[in-house]
């Protein structure tokens, strides 16, 4: 059984968003792929569901929030591919579960919730579950790690002519994504990670050792996570209904909208020098607005 994505859906469009903009820029609009095996996760997924399938596992098992992306292309995916899936969710079960813990269920994902106490020990829960599930295979949160990073590298294969830019910009969360695009850029092109929460140093240490060689390739900027992991404000809310209205460009509001923020703000502090030309990667997620009362986005 193989599984493959419709990978020619996916869009490179030019963004103007204002009118003297000195900076050409175009967007990987992977959020094209699939509306649930959104974006980047099915990079970071695909190696994974190849070695599960090679290995006859029954499945895959992995962790993540109520609204969490990952999940949701982890259920889809293996529900496609004809694996069964585990989700082990944060927190207590809602008295009135969320459309993506819906989804799960829809798509077949066995649902199991945990203390927050409990999941904040990761390395023992993911441990605990290898035991406990061995005919499945374990894919940590988010899909971080090598494999996941080996996924995101096949990500600028799409991008024909992917030498001509000189700036590379994504999301992070954990820093998987970024590290992949590392490893396929160009040596002249600088990577450049919008960090989505607060802190850095826990991802740079994962990168480099899953990737020692990566330590001076990529930077992370921490100064747009609008106060911290999926948080929001009605700043943001704003420049998201402005930048779809300008752009036609959707984005979501724990990740890409702090990258488009960031873009914006560096472009015009005159971060890249004249001639740059940035590539921003639209890695997806945009189910998650879902967790926004309606009326809230214009799109
Ligand atoms: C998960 C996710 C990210 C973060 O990717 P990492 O590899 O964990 O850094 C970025 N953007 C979107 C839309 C995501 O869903």
């Amino acid at each position: 059984m193989t599984l493959s994505i419709d990978t020619d859906l996916i869009t490179i469009d030019k963004i103007q968003l204002f009118p003297n903009q000195q900076v050409e820029t175009d967007m990987l609009r992977l959020d094209k792929i699939h509306t649930q095996i959104s974006g980047n996760k099915w990079f970071k997924l695909k190696y994974y569901l190849s070695q599960a399938i090679r290995e006859n596992k029954t499945g895959l098992i992995s962790l993540g929030g109520p609204w969490s992306n990952h999940l949701l292309a982890l259920a889809a995916a293996t529900h496609l591919a004809g694996l069964k899936s585990i989700g082990i969710i944060r927190g207590e079960k809602p008295a009135k579960p969320g459309d993506t813990l819906g989804d799960l269920s829809d798509l077949g994902m066995e649902l199991i919730y945990t203390s927050r106490s409990a999941y904040r020990n990761r390395e023992q829960l993911l441990s605990e579950l290898a035991q406990q599930y061995p005919d499945f295979m374990v894919v940590d949160e988010g899909g971080q790690g090598f494999t996941g990073a080996k996924g995101a590298a096949d990500i600028l294969q799409l991008v024909p002519d992917s030498q001509q830019y000189s700036h590379i910009l994504c999301a992070v969360g954990t820093g998987t994504m970024l590290a992949g695009l590392a490893l396929a850029a160009h040596p002249h092109q600088q990577l450049i990670g919008i960090s989505s929460l607060k802190g850095k140093e826990e991802q740079l240490s994962a990168i480099e050792q899953w990737f020692p060689q990566l330590a001076d390739r990529l930077e992370i900027n921490t100064a747009f996570h609008f106060g911290g992991f999926a948080r929001h404000t009605t700043q943001l809310i704003a420049f998201m209904n402005h930048f779809f209205e300008q752009t036609g460009v959707p984005t979501d509001l724990v990740y890409t909208a702090k990258l488009c923020y960031a873009w914006k703000s560096l472009t015009q502090e005159g971060f890249f020098e004249p001639g740059s030309r940035v590539l921003l990667i639209h890695s997806g997620g945009l189910q998650g607005n879902r967790s926004l009362p309606p009326g809230t986005l214009t799109f």
